[in-house]
């Protein structure tokens, strides 16, 4: 039983250095597969997808709107020639409805113990259109070891320098942020996996750098302290989304190998600038994301903003705009107020503007995201910053020997040898 697996592509961020991570979505889900399917799997984003190969059966995997339209294509083009193909990931819930019309199955909600049914069904020609298990989440006990195996490891690099590997500790969120559809899929509910066996997983990844891809490792203050306790020992050097602000947690974070955090920067605030200068003096780097366009956004707020981040020395920042994504406080408010301009989703890949902002005109606005990005790589490129990042993490990975003189370190001593040289450095 062949099964492809596909995860398709997407435009990156216009202005970004494009990389690729390897897919997190996509290896969990494979890890929840009967034994018997021999998967296949083919991210577009970094190799062609050859349809005259045989298989028996196609998923394809959706984490982004920017995805969708594609991933229906390639299904239209599997289905004309008789193969079946199922959809899931979040975003395959996010426009369930439309993505049926491409569909002889639509899976929704988390995969684990559902897949011999839907399999079973397969193999007695008896698919269901929908399998709806939104509302009947699996106990985290159930999240087995990730497939990394599926991936084709030598494809994510950037120059010759492995990517991180994305691991996650819990699922679910119990906050509800206005842009953010994680409350719809996940809940509202925080759900930690048994620290043990993330520790267990993380432990057994041939990478000494990773990615703890939580939605927000700041659910609760036991399990994340007790969780970066176990994970000392792992001598691991990660990144993730936000960290508790608290003293001992932050200690705590850093011991266990904190690299940096990707970090919401919504305001100009004392507290924020408070927030981040805690987490440098433990030793912990900061990638901002800055969103513009939310209603209090003018013109000056925006370019306070920016000057605001260069003040408080952030490490990297990533601009978007705010995307009104289905199943979001941001959707409901701007349809209901009529704002929203295009509902291409090929347009929502958070670097064009696709709403009426409350205070400018749609161009102004993209306007401003452009200049976002220059004005904050204007004396030191992307490229050096992330050099920089990477450095920290040599030096910390020499310091307590867990530096591995790969063909992977050798590319990065040359990676910043250039780009060192475009700035006299
Ligand atoms: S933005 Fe992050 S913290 Fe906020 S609801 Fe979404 S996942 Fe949770």
């Amino acid at each position: 039983m062949k099964f492809k697996l596909i995860y398709p592509k997407w435009p990156k961020l216009n202005r970004q250095t494009e990389f690729h991570l390897p897919p997190h979505g996509p290896v969990v889900f494979a890890g929840s597969l009967p034994d018997d399917v021999e998967v296949d799997f083919v991210d577009e984003n970094l190799e062609p997808i050859d349809f005259n190969d045989p298989v028996d059966f196609v998923g394809i995997s959706m984490m982004l709107t920017a995805q969708v339209k594609r991933g229906w294509e390639i299904a239209d083009i599997y289905r004309k020639n008789g193969i079946r193909v199922i959809f899931g990931g979040i975003s395959t819930m996010l426009h369930a409805e439309e993505t049926l019309n491409h569909a002889d199955a639509v899976f929704l909600g988390e995969s684990e113990g559902k897949m011999e049914k839907v399999f079973s069904d397969f193999y007695h020609n008896r698919l269901e259109k929908v399998y709806d298990y939104m509302d009947d989440r699996p106990p985290t006990e159930m999240i087995g070891t990730a497939r990394r195996d599926i991936l084709k490891r030598d494809l994510y690099n950037y120059r010759g320098v492995q990517m991180v590997d994305l691991v996650h500790a819990s699922r679910g969120c119990r906050f509800n942020c206005y842009p953010c559809a994680v409350s719809y899929l996940g809940g509202r509910q925080f759900r930690p996996r048994p620290i043990d066996k993330a520790i267990e997983e993380m432990a057994a990844i041939d990478n000494n750098r990773l990615f703890i891809v939580d939605n927000s490792l700041a659910q609760n203050t036991e399990w994340e302290m007790e969780l970066f306790r176990e994970m000392i020992p792992l001598k691991k050097k990660w990144c993730s989304h936000p960290i508790e602000d608290d003293p001992k947690v932050l200690d705590l974070a850093a011991q266990a190998g904190a690299w940096y955090v990707y970090q919401t920067i919504f305001d100009t605030s004392d507290y924020i600038r408070g927030r981040i200068r805690r987490y440098k003096d433990h030793g912990i780097a900061v990638e901002g994301s800055i969103l513009l366009g939310l209603d209090t956004h003018t013109e000056d707020s925006i370019k306070r903003l920016i000057d605001f981040l260069l003040e408080i020395d952030l490490d990297m920042a990533e601009f978007t705009v705010l995307a009104p994504f289905p199943h979001t406080r941001a959707f409901e408010d701007l349809s209901r107020q009529n704002r929203i301009l295009s509902r291409d989703w090929d347009d929502y890949t958070a670097d064009r503007v696709v709403f009426l902002p409350k205070h400018m005109t749609p161009e102004k606005l993209q306007e401003l995201f452009y200049y976002g990005w220059d004005a904050f790589y204007r004396d030191e490129s992307q490229e050096f910053k992330m050099f920089k990042l990477l450095r920290q993490v040599t030096e910390r990975e020499a310091a307590d020997q867990t530096y591995r003189p790969r063909r992977r370190d050798l590319a990065s001593r040359a990676f910043g040898r250039e780009a060192r040289q475009g700035f006299g450095d």
